[in-house]
């Protein structure tokens, strides 16, 4: 058998080895059949009836996805009931069948491709999203043209899960089953949905493989390396035993990261420090606090908004804030209100598309244009705040008038609450996002007006070195060690400790053992991180002295360039601590 080994985009760690399973793609057909007059009332009713067995077919993997993983996940099916009711699909495809007098597939390969053609030209992450949706149900309707009973995978043996693309609902519902190992896809991006999901459930994931899905048949024996992002197919004896030594090295560091994940967070001369997670999903919770941290620091609201057809209501709000921090408590949960607008455009409200989005409508200029929607998101927020381990957090700060107002809305809110007497945290700390230039040279103000900052460097280096933060040709300009961008930081932050208040860095710089030492050394004490990186940052604080750090950063904030602080801040900190950068070293 021939070895193939592709690369792709390692979106979760670990290492899986398996038999393949592939899941089968509906592909539309591209064949017009004709059918005869008297045919098109028994091609409707076959049409009808399809549409019935995919709503009970929705109904039933609502109910098994909601009690395997909980609501939040359970919400795809609803959205997707929602478009196979809309009487807009239905009737299109009726009046291809009726007008063109053809066969069912391909009314629905007909408005698929229409469909496909709107939303792309549309080219919005969202309308992506609705596109991939409307071909999800679709391709179950098609399926369903046919009597066959749609084949429920669940299989005995543990598989590696292999796809072209695999639709929300095929993600939420394949990897909720026990048996999937490891997942290797054709499309998708660190971002997707089912790369997300396959981080918090920790399941080895490739995606962006492009064509492994054609290369592999079911029964095929698979290694997904999720670590390094490549996938083997049918690997020899020697292959294997490379990858089982490389698995059980991994275990190891793993059981290493859980145990770190149990001491406490100090560094050599007895510093506290707060290791802090910043989530997408409700569902992250539980592996945030397996790596050791201390509440969520982040949590992005967007995924709210983003994944329904329709605005969020305040329960809908509600119910996901309230799982929120009863999951976190005692531990603090703070919760960013939306940072949506520019490119993230929210079709429900018909934002038109803006030439700058980085530099447009964005976060709380968005929430300050849409008081309603602004006012049912706090209002949630402070229902959810009855155990008091909630925060509010607001992006995308500019300008002290907008904090004002802000908090003139904040007010309002809690006053209308109070006056329906319904309880809710009547200290509940709000905080904004130090990530817009002018917020950072304006903090001694900022500070004096909210309890705490957090500083999102991920916004603050892009804008202030102008650099966009997901452009490859400039990405080598994306330097967090800029001298620039670390005295700005240390301003930042000693000023607002000279208040006595708190700050917290949660953009991935707090991510790199690195930086988080030099951001010891100017005063942090809170850092926010994808949780994955939690045990190593806290292996390298807990590896130095907070002295040692402050002395060399005093110094390297003197210095004229990105390398030259970083060569300096290594020297001086392993002169002192030998040990500091060691889990940094462990790549596996
Ligand atoms: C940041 O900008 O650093 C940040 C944490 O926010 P986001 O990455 O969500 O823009
Ligand atoms: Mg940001």
């Amino acid at each position: 058998m021939e070895v193939i080994r592709l690369r792709g985009i390692g979106v979760s760690p670990g290492i899986a080895m398996g038999e393949v399973t592939l899941s089968e793609r509906v592909v539309f057909t591209s064949r017009r059949e004709a059918i005869s007059q008297d045919q098109v009332d028994d091609e409707l009713r076959r049409l009808h009836r399809a549409f019935e067995r995919t709503r009970s077919e929705l109904k039933e993997l609502k109910d098994h996805i909601q009690e395997r993983m909980g609501e939040q996940q359970a919400f795809i099916f609803d959205a997707h009931l929602m478009i196979l009711d809309d009487p807009m699909l239905i009737s299109n495809l009726e009046k291809v069948i009726t007008e063109e007098k053809v066969k069912a597939e391909w009314a629905i390969s007909k408005v698929n491709t229409h469909f496909a053609g709107i939303f792309e030209s549309l080219a919005d992450e969202y309308f992506q999203q609705r596109k991939t949706d409307i071909s999800d149900v679709l391709a179950r309707v098609y399926r369903n043209l046919e009597r066959k009973k749609e084949k429920r995978e669940d299989p005995d043996k543990p598989v590696i899960l292999v796809a072209h693309e695999l639709l929300p609902s095929e993600a939420a519902l394949y990897l909720s089953k026990k048996k999937v190992m490891g997942v290797a896809l054709d499309m998708g991006g660190k971002t997707s949905h089912t790369a997300i999901l396959a981080r918090s459930l920790g399941i080895p994931a490739v995606v962006g493989l492009h064509d492994v899905s054609l290369k592999v048949k079911n029964g095929d024996f698979l290694i997904v390396d999720g670590t390094d992002g490549e996938v083997i197919i049918n690997p020899p004896p020697a292959i294997r035993r490379e990858f089982q030594s490389k698995r059980e090295r991994y275990e190891t560091y793993q059981k290493e990261l859980k145990k770190i994940a149990r001491l406490k967070p100090e560094t050599l001369d007895g510093v506290r420090f707060t290791p802090l997670a910043n989530i997408e999903l409700p569902e992250e919770v539980t592996a945030a606090f397996s790596y050791g941290a201390e509440g969520i620091g982040l949590f992005r609201s967007e995924f709210i908004y983003l994944q329904r057809p329709v605005l969020p209501s305040e329960e809908d709000h509600l119910a996901i804030y309230l799982k929120m921090a009863r999951s976190t408590y005692p531990k603090p949960v703070y919760i960013r209100t939306i940072d949506i607008g520019g490119e993230k455009s929210l079709p429900q409200l018909n934002i038109e598309k803006e030439p700058n989005p980085a530099l447009g409508l964005r976060a709380i200029r968005f929430s300050l244009k849409n008081r309603e929607l602004f006012r049912t998101q706090i209002r949630a927020i402070l229902k959810a705040s009855v155990r008091k381990n909630v925060r509010l957090l607001v992006p995308m700060i500019t300008e002290i008038e907008e904090v004002v107002e802000l908090k003139r809305i904040f007010q309002e809110v809690k006053d209308e609450l109070r006056a329906s007497k319904v309880s809710f945290d009547e200290s509940l700390p709000i905080g904004v996002m130090i990530e817009v230039p002018a917020a950072a040279a304006l903090v001694e103000s900022i500070i004096q007006e909210v309890d705490f900052v957090s500083i999102g460097t991920n916004d603050l280096i892009q804008y202030y070195l102008a650099v966009d933060r997901g452009n490859e040709s400039v990405s080598y300009l994306f330097k967090p060690h800029h001298p620039a961008v670390l005295r700005l930081l240390d301003y930042v932050i000693k000023t607002v400790n000279k208040y006595g208040k708190e700050v917290t860095v949660c953009g991935e710089m707090a991510a790199d053992p690195l930086s988080a030492i030099i951001l010891l050394g100017m005063g942090l004490r809170n850092f926010s991180m994808n949780p994955i990186f939690i045990p190593k940052v806290k292996k390298a604080l807990r590896a130095v002295e907070a002295r040692t750090a402050e002395e060399a950063v005093a110094q390297a904030l003197k210095l004229k360039t990105a390398t030259e602080v970083e060569e300096f801040m290594i020297e001086s900190i392993l002169r002192k601590h030998p040990q500091a950068f060691l889990m940094s070293q462990i790549t596996t």
